[in-house]
């Protein structure tokens, strides 16, 4: 692929994991700011496969969650989906989601986005350590988190103000089973896909 955006002629991805369960606004908002920030050429949305730390709850499926995140990004052409972390068996692990990416993109420096509450988290990742040797870290703001880089190593970690979007996947599940409205808490094909496939309402 051709270089573009960087004086190293390496290409710029980030990377946004998530279990998108549903995909909204506040991971959109969080993709958009790194890329412009950080001049990135592309974001790739991965839906996790069967979360490691959500084993005990019950994740909608794979395909409904990678449907939903297509359907999300489909109008960026700076956003893309991949399919790795769902098409891999098993839990999934943020370090084998970087080990994958970046053996599939010999060419670009990766750029892992996480939101507040997660970053915090990242020291009790599977492999920790060599998680900062795979990718360059972006920990953005989210309302009712701290955050910070205490115990992350020094360089591997940047920390950013995105506009604050008091929206979680939580919440928007607990809506829907009660019947109260997800517009323009999620994108608008999310709204239907929802309502299409009868997400969350067995609850
Ligand atoms: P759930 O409530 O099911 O955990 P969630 O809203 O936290 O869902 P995830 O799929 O768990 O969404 O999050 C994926 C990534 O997006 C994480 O790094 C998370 O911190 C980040 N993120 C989610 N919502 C926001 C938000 N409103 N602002 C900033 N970052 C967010
Ligand atoms: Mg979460």
């Amino acid at each position: 692929e051709v270089a573009t955006g960087s004086g190293s002629g390496r290409r710029r991805l980030g990377v946004m994991g998530g279990t998108f369960d549903p995909i909204h606004h506040g991971h959109l908002v969080a993709a958009s700011e790194v890329a412009s920030l950080f001049h990135l050429d592309e974001v790739v949305f991965v839906p996790t496969g069967q979360p490691w730390q959500k084993g005990h709850k019950v994740v909608s499926p794979p395909e409904d969650r990678y449907l939903m995140t297509v359907i999300a990004t489909a109008s960026n052409p700076q956003f893309s989906v991949s399919r790795i972390d769902i098409d891999r068996p098993g839990p999934t692990y943020t370090i084998d989601t970087l080990r994958d990416l970046s053996n599939l993109n010999a060419d670009a420096d990766l750029f892992f986005i996480t939101g507040a509450d997660a970053l915090s988290q990242i020291l009790g990742w599977r492999d920790a350590s060599e998680l900062f040797s795979l990718a360059h870290f972006i920990g953005v703001t989210r309302p009712g988190h701290d955050l910070t880089d205490d115990g992350l190593p020094e360089g591997g970690v940047s920390l950013v103000e995105i506009p604050a979007l008091a929206i979680s996947s939580t919440d928007c599940r607990a809506r829907v089973v009660k019947g109260d409205p997800v517009w323009y808490l999620v994108p608008d094909g999310v709204v239907r896909y929802i309502d299409k496939r009868q997400l969350y309402r067995g609850e």
